[in-house]
């Protein structure tokens, strides 16, 4: 199936409810230009210096979407641009994020990652700090951010109901703090692998790569997940 044909393969397929970023990180622009031109406006990348040189030479209605790991010092580099990052893994990082998009006028839709694999490697907020932290005066000051929801990566290679818990208990917190939180309403869980079990679990956003784009070399350059 050519690309554009996938993206309107996933686009049928999740519906109204949730939304497709199309994981683009380590692609080449043509690839975007495919899929932008079957109808696809998000884009996910995962380094800030590719997704700011493929921001210059791609359409301006694009919406940038950051899903991976981001150094502090790299957040200038996508401040007056990026539309979400889903990748918030620490308070420190939401400082940095409110300086820089302060500095451009901005105010920088983010997603808090939890932790909810069970995996030493993964970043992100522990479950119980979550609540804690959003009701601190040190979050309340920062101004130039808006947490929109959760972002959560299950377990790679184990059971569809261990994945299935996983996003389950994320699913909880969501709906807890969206009681309490205006404009809290984005839940990114599901990736190509586990998609399906996302959105019966709640997603209300899945980020896709490898299904859509064909699979990374990861040899020369990426990030594994
Ligand atoms: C690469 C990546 C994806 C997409 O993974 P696929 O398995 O290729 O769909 C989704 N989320 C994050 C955080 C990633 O780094």
């Amino acid at each position: 199936m050519s690309i554009a044909n996938h993206i309107k393969y996933y686009t049928k397929e999740l519906g109204t409810q949730t939304q497709l970023v199309a994981v683009s990180k380590t692609k080449p622009v043509a690839l975007i230009e495919e899929a932008y031109e079957a109808g696809q406006r998000i884009f996910g990348e995962n380094k800030a210096q590719e997704m700011s040189s493929k921001y210059e030479v791609l359409p301006k209605d694009i919406e940038w979407h950051m899903i991976g790991h981001l150094q502090r010092n790299k957040v200038k580099y996508i401040a007056p641009f990026v539309s979400l990052i889903h990748s918030v893994d620490s308070q420190r990082l939401l400082e940095e994020i409110n300086k820089r998009a302060g500095q451009c006028n901005r105010c920088i839709d983010c997603l808090l990652q939890v932790h909810i694999a069970d995996e030493e490697t993964k970043f992100g907020f522990g479950i119980d700090e979550l609540h804690t932290f959003l009701e601190s005066d040190a979050f309340h000051s920062l101004k130039h951010i808006r947490v929109r929801g959760l972002m959560g990566m299950g377990t790679n290679g184990v059971s569809e109901t261990q994945n299935r818990a996983e996003f389950a208990r994320l699913k909880v917190s969501f709906d807890k703090i969206s009681q309490q939180m205006e404009h809290f309403d984005i839940l990114s869980i599901g990736m190509s692998g586990d998609y399906k079990i996302a959105i019966e679990e709640g997603s209300t956003m899945v980020r896709i790569g490898s299904a859509i784009f064909g699979a990374r070399n990861y040899q020369t350059q990426g990030n594994t997940p």
